[in-house]
C-alpha cells in the first residue's frame, strides 16, 4: 500500500504543508507546517491518522511555525530537520519580525532530531537529499517506488528558490539541480514548498534557466 499526499497551503506566505499518510498503518509524518492550522488538524483527526514526526524540508518560519502547535496536540512528536539548518532555526523569530511577522508563542526554538538518509512512515520509506542552495541544510524528501519527490524551496514548478539570504549560495543551488536532474529524471511528480505541483521534467527545464 502506498504512500498518499496531501497538500494545504498554509500561513500568510502560502506555504505547502504536505501530509504523508501510509495507508496501511495511517503512520502519518506533517511535513513543513508552516502555522497552526486547525483545519489540518480537524482532518488528521477526520481521517483516524496517526502523526509519528514532524519533517522539515528547511528552516524557514513560513514552513516550520507551525511545530509547536502541532507537538501540542500531539506531545510525541519530534521536528526532524537537516542539522547543516539547526542554526539558521535560531535566527527565524529576527527574521520573521523583518517580514512583518510575529513569532507564535509556542515557538519550537530547535528542532529535536537531524534528519538521517532514510525515512521510515509506516510501512513506506523515503530517501533524504541535502540539496544546498537556498539554505545550507534544504533537503529533498523522494518516494523513489512512486515516484515523487518533497522539494521544499529548492525547486518549484517554474523555478528556483531564492539564493540571496542567510544560507544560500547560487553556486550550491546550480549543483542541487544538477544533482535533481540525475535522481529524478523527468518523470517523477515534484510537490513543492509553495504553489502547484509538476513533472520533474518540465521544473527542471525551468530550474536550468536560471543559470
Ligand atoms: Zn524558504
Amino acid at each position: 500500500m502506498p504512500l498518499e499526499v496531501r497538500t494545504f497551503p498554509t500561513g500568510l506566505m502560502m506555504a505547502n504543508c504536505y501530509l504523508l499518510i501510509d495507508e496501511q498503518t495511517k503512520h502519518t509524518a506533517i511535513v513543513d507546517p508552516g502555522d497552526s492550522n486547525e483545519r489540518l488538524a480537524g482532518i488528521i483527526k477526520d481521517l483516524n491518522l496517526i502523526p509519528t514526526m514532524i519533517l522539515i524540508t528547511h528552516a524557514h518560519f513560513d514552513h516550520i511555525f507551525g511545530c509547536g502547535y502541532f507537538k501540542s496536540l500531539y506531545p510525541s512528536l519530534k521536528i526532524y530537520c537537516h542539522k547543516l539548518d539547526f542554526n539558521l532555526w535560531t535566527t527565524n523569530p529576527t527574521v520573521a519580525l523583518r517580514f512583518g511577522f510575529n513569532t507564535p508563542d509556542d515557538f519550537q526554538d530547535q528542532p529535536d532530531l537531524e534528519l538521517q538518509s532514510e525515512i521510515n512512515i509506516g510501512n513506506s520509506k523515503l530517501k533524504v537529499l541535502n540539496t544546498p542552495g537556498h539554505t545550507k541544510g534544504s533537503v529533498v524528501f523522494i518516494c523513489e517506488e512512486q515516484k515523487f519527490a518533497l522539494t521544499g524551496d529548492t525547486l518549484f514548478a517554474e523555478g528556483i528558490g531564492r539564493t540571496d539570504t542567510e544560507g544560500g549560495s547560487y553556486r550550491d543551488m546550480n549543483e542541487s539541480i544538477q544533482l535533481l536532474e540525475k535522481v529524478l529524471g523527468d518523470d517523477y511528480i515534484v510537490y513543492p514548498g509553495h504553489d502547484q505541483e509538476e513533472k520533474s521534467g518540465i521544473a527542471l527545464e525551468f530550474a536550468k534557466e536560471c543559470f
